[in-house]
Formats: structure tokens, C-alpha cells, sequence
């Protein structure tokens, strides 16, 4: 340790060097100098320079201490009733100050003090150097990677863009199969309604029977036709909405009109509320149409005979939210207000069947994805929600599921009336 003691009087050096050099436990390496030559010191570092306040008259190496470019611990040894002046003078690049004359019990302690304190600012001084360090390797390793992290990254998107053309690909080679299979289905489909109604004379039981099961395939058949038709002109971004100021709760009267025979011939209960008013708004009516009898017909498809569906539409404020509001939210905000200050409506699809296993909320949006229960393989072609969801977003709107308290599922769905 490097200690330097500047303009102190030979007798006071003399008792310094006796009473630290017992008390330190590192080697002390003093250099002394009288005021008037000090200048000579200022050109490098110390751990400690402990000081008259006679150095006060060589202005250069004062202003040395006072500004640190004589950087190190200062002790400053001054008269009790100079005490003042001589705070005012240094400012704050003093440690310590000692009166004279000198504690020497006194001057042990802030001593030691100052060591620890000079042996803590090392340290902190390598931790430092250490983490800048670290630091520095960190930042040069991530810019070694980065080039490949960019290729990786590139590979991905490319490999992601390839996979959503292949994905249209199919749908659109699908779209177009069923399109050939449309005209022949529909002669198939008139063929056998004319048997089934006898019109090609008369029919035992069993072949009524086998003749109903025919032309339930032969609807499916159209079903499916009709919604990779859709999908298919829903991803390739043709869908031009034809927006016109709609009724919605009409859409949705008609929707329970076309599926009230089925859901009459599975004995289930429908409610139907109706009740609050919703003014016409700009929608695409048919497309609009093509979301709601997906819906209603999966609740009343995955909902045992003698079950219940609600049907429930809303004026509503919809509070749009980013991820991370919704996922730091402390309670659901999304209230319904006066029809005066709606922005949306709401429209709930409810039933009381089996329910979706919560794993697959979100999963049964997507093209050709359906729940695997435990009776065999599912039926259906997974197309109706990813059809919706479609329409929905081309309206700005959202769509999600979510299983009921007791018992069934519930299909909600928000469109801005703003479009
Ligand atoms: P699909 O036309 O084959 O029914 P969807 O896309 O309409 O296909 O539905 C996907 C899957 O979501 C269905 O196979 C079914 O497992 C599940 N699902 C949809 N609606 C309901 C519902 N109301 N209750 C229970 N499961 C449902």
C-alpha cells in the first residue's frame, strides 16, 4: 500500500510511521514530501495521502487534492479552531480531518477505518472489472451468434411460409375436388329423395330406412364440399365481405329457423333471448349467417337427446386489451353497459353436452382438428369452427370457447359494430 504524507512536520511523520506501521496488516510504503515540492506527486495514484493544511499555500498541488486529480484517501491534519476554514477550503475530497495536536489512539482508528475502506473499494473495484468482463464475453458471443441465429430465424420464416402454401395447396386442391364432386352429389341427392318419397314407385321400410341413411351421407357430403369451399376462399384472402347494415338478431332467427327441424327431432329445449335491442350495424350477412349454423349446429350435434341450447345476443362493450393487460388483469373487465356506449355485441352459443376437454379450447379453431373422445374416432371434418373463427376475424371480431359450470360447452363471439 502506497501512502503518501505531504508537508507534515518530521516529528509527526516520525510518530505516524510508528504508531501505523505496528497496526497495518499489509506492507506500508510511505513517501513523504515537504509543502513546497509536492507537486511532484500529483502525476500518480495513492492509497492514502494524509496531509497538513499547510499545503494550502502551493496552490497547484491544493487544487490537485481538492479536485482528486490526486486521487486516494485524504486525511487532513488541522487545528481544532481551524476546523471550519479548512472544510470550506477542501470540500468534499476529504475523508477524514485530525486535530493537532495528533490522537494518536484516535488517529489508530480512523486509520484501520480507512484501510477497510480502502480494501473494500478494491474489491469493488475487481467486481467490476470482473463483470465488465463477463459482460464484454457475453456481448461478443451474441455477436458471434447472431449471424446464425439470423440464418435460423430465416430458415423458419421460409420454412413457415412454405408450410402455409403447402397448407392452401391442399385446401384449394380439396376446394376443387369437391367443387367437380358438387353437381354429381346434387343429381345423387335428387335421385334418392324422389325414391325416398316413393315417387319411383313403392318402397318396403328397409329400403325407406337405408334411403333416409343415404341421404344423410349425401348432405354430409355437401357439408363438407361447402366448407372447404369456404375455407379455401377464406385463407387465400379473396374474401371481399359484402358489408351492409345487417340485423343481427334477424341472422340469428333465421339460423334457428333452418336447424329448428333438428333440433325438434332431438327433443332439445332452445332458448332463445332475443330481448335486448341491437340497431342494425355493418356486417356481412350471409357469411354471418355461415358462423352461427356452424355453431348452433356442433351445440346441438354434441348435445344428448332432451338436452338444452341457449342462444343470447348483447349490446356490449368490448374493452380491447393488449396480451399483457389480459394477462396481468386483476379481474375481468369486459362489462356490458347501456346500449347508448356499446362498441360490439356479444352473441353466446351455449349447450349442455359434453363439454370440451379444456386442453382442446383452443385447438378445435384449427382446420381439421377434432376432439378424440373415448367412443372412436371423432365425427366430422374439424372444418366448421376454423370457418367461423375466419368469417369472425375478417369482421375484426373474436371468437372462443369455454366449457360451462356443470355441464356443456359455450361458444362466444364479439363483433365491432364499427366496420
Ligand atoms: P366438425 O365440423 O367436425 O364438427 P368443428 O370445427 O365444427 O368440426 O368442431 C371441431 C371439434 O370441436 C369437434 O369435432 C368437436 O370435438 C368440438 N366441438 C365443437 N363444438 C362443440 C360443442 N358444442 N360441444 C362439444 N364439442 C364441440
Amino acid at each position: 500500500m502506497d501512502v503518501l504524507l505531504l508537508g507534515l512536520d518530521p516529528n509527526v511523520e516520525g510518530l505516524l510511521r510508528k504508531h501505523t506501521e505496528s497496526s497495518s496488516t499489509q506492507k506500508v510504503h510511505f513517501h513523504s514530501s515537504p509543502a513546497e515540492n509536492g507537486a511532484d506527486f500529483t502525476t500518480r495514484q495513492w492509497d492514502m495521502i494524509v496531509l497538513d493544511r499547510s499545503i494550502r499555500s502551493n496552490v497547484h498541488l491544493a487544487d490537485a487534492v481538492k479536485t482528486n486529480s490526486l486521487g486516494g484517501l485524504k486525511i487532513v491534519l488541522t487545528e481544532k479552531e481551524n476546523l471550519d476554514s479548512a472544510i470550506e477550503f477542501w470540500g468534499p475530497a476529504i475523508y477524514s480531518y485530525i486535530f493537532k495536536p495528533v490522537n494518536w489512539m484516535l488517529f489508530q482508528v480512523i486509520w484501520q477505518q480507512a484501510l477497510e475502506r480502502i480494501r473494500l473499494n478494491s474489491k469493488l473495484f475487481r467486481l467490476e472489472k470482473q463483470h465488465e468482463k463477463k459482460h464484454e464475453m457475453q456481448q461478443k458471443k451474441r455477436r458471434a451468434h447472431a449471424p446464425q441465429q439470423e440464418e435460423i430465424l430465416k430458415d423458419l420464416f421460409v420454412t413457415h411460409l412454405k408450410m402455409q402454401e403447402l397448407d392452401q395447396e391442399k385446401t384449394d386442391f380439396l376446394a376443387r375436388t369437391s367443387h367437380e364432386l358438387r353437381t354429381p352429389l346434387t343429381a345423387l341427392q335428387g335421385y334418392l329423395e324422389l325414391l325416398a318419397h316413393s315417387k319411383a314407385g313403392a318402397v318396403n321400410e328397409l329400403q325407406a330406412h337405408l334411403l333416409g341413411r343415404s341421404l344423410d351421407t349425401c348432405r354430409r357430403l355437401q357439408g363438407l364440399s361447402n366448407s372447404l369451399m369456404d375455407l379455401s376462399t377464406l385463407n387465400s384472402n379473396r374474401t371481399h365481405l359484402q358489408l351492409g347494415k345487417e340485423n343481427i338478431q334477424e341472422c340469428l332467427a333465421q339460423v334457428v329457423a333452418e336447424l329448428s327441424q333438428a333440433i325438434e327431432e332431438k327433443n332439445l329445449e332452445l332458448r332463445f333471448d332475443n330481448a335486448a335491442e341491437i340497431p342494425k350495424f355493418r356486417f356481412d350477412a350471409d357469411q354471418m349467417h355461415q358462423v352461427f349454423i356452424n355453431l348452433l349446429d356442433n351445440a346441438i350435434k354434441f348435445t344428448p337427446a332432451g338436452g338444452g341450447i341457449q342462444i343470447r345476443s348483447l349490446p356490449y362493450f368490448w374493452e380491447r386489451r393488449t396480451v399483457r393487460e389480459l394477462v396481468f388483469a386483476q379481474q375481468d373487465r369486459r362489462i356490458a353497459v347501456s346500449p347508448a356506449d356499446f362498441n360490439s355485441v356479444r352473441i353466446s352459443v351455449e349447450d349442455t353436452g359434453r363439454g370440451i376437454p379444456p386442453e382442446c379450447l383452443q385447438d378445435i379453431f384449427q382446420e381439421y382438428s377434432r376432439v378424440v373422445n373415448g367412443n372412436g374416432s371423432p365425427k366430422g371434418f374439424g372444418l366448421g369452427l376454423a370457418v367461423a373463427r375466419k368469417i369472425v376475424m375478417a369482421h375484426e371480431g373474436k371468437v372462443w370457447a369455454e366449457n360451462r359450470q356443470g355441464q356443456g360447452s359455450a361458444f362466444t363471439v364479439l363483433i365491432p359494430i364499427s366496420l
